[in-house]
């Protein structure tokens, strides 16, 4: 609609920002097995503290399964995940101070707003009156402050979207993933949450992102880096711009429609 489009802000200093005391996500010679099937190959690949990388690659290449053993929803049959110097290879997902937000918002329906917001804050046992400070810093981040008494069902796509974003921020985690976040919305709402994600990195500029998409307009507008994954293995990567410039390899110049 108008209106969420006209919330989209600048995009401006995304790449520049000062970058200095966030957390890293280091993946150490991972491999991920679903019964004999191998679909995460020895995976080594840093993002730095502050840094957006975007995972990208064509359906079944192992995104999902890297940003999932990330969260810690799927265990590596070897290697490590790092966070920073944490080695988090066997906590569980809640001990890792992990962000996550997925591309079908998984709000819980029965729940406001602001209750959505506050679930994190409550799980982790924060004090009332950290939460009552916290709920509405985070909605007022992703610009919905006037939506906190709505349930999920009253909000639009990208609404939702937003507050599925400010509920993965409250608890402060060093690490944001994204899985596909926007894929589910239509075209011009698209549009103005890539500059709104952009805007809040900006703002955040310690929080670590990785980010899954098939969308390549939103890991060029988004990310430092971009990888190109292809049956579990990382292709190519490297800074976005360069590797869009000069794909560097056959199959990620054809996956970028760039192959002559
Ligand atoms: P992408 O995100 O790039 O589409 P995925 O990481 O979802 O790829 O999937 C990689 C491969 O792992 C695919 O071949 C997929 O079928 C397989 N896979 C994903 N999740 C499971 C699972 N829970 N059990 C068995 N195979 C899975």
């Amino acid at each position: 609609t108008a209106q969420e489009i006209e919330r989209c802000a600048p995009l401006d200093g995304v790449r520049t920002a000062s970058r200095t005391s966030g957390s890293r996500i280091g993946f150490e010679d991972v491999s991920v097995a679903y019964g004999g099937l191998t679909v995460l190959k020895s995976l080594t690949l840093t993002v730095h503290p502050g840094e957006i990388v975007a995972l990208i690659g064509p359906s079944g290449s192992g995104k999902t399964t890297a940003l999932r053993v990330v969260a810690g929803f799927v265990r590596p049959s070897s290697g490590r995940i790092m966070i920073g110097d944490r080695d988090v290879t066997d906590l569980a997902p809640y001990d890792r101070q992990i962000g996550m937000v997925v591309q079908n918002y998984a709000l819980f329906p029965h729940m406001r707003v602001e209750d959505n917001v506050a679930f994190g804050l409550q799980a982790q046992g924060a004090p009332r009156d950290v939460i009552r400070q916290r709920v509405p810093e985070c909605l007022a981040m992703v610009g919905m402050s006037a939506y906190g008494k709505r349930y999920p069902r009253e909000l639009s796509g990208g609404q939702q979207q937003r507050v599925a974003i400010a509920r993965a921020l409250a608890p402060k985690p060093q690490v944001l993933l994204l899985d596909e976040p926007l894929s589910a919305l239509d075209t011009q709402i698209r549009r103005a949450m890539i500059d709104e994600i952009a805007k809040l990195h900006h703002d955040l500029p310690d929080l670590t992102v990785l980010y899954v998409t098939h969308d390549q307009t939103e890991a060029l507008t988004l990310a430092n880096h971009i990888g190109i994954m292809r049956d579990g293995e990382m292709q190519a990567f490297g800074e976005a711009q360069a590797l869009f410039r000069h794909p560097p390899t056959r199959f990620a110049a054809e996956f970028l429609g760039r192959a002559n």
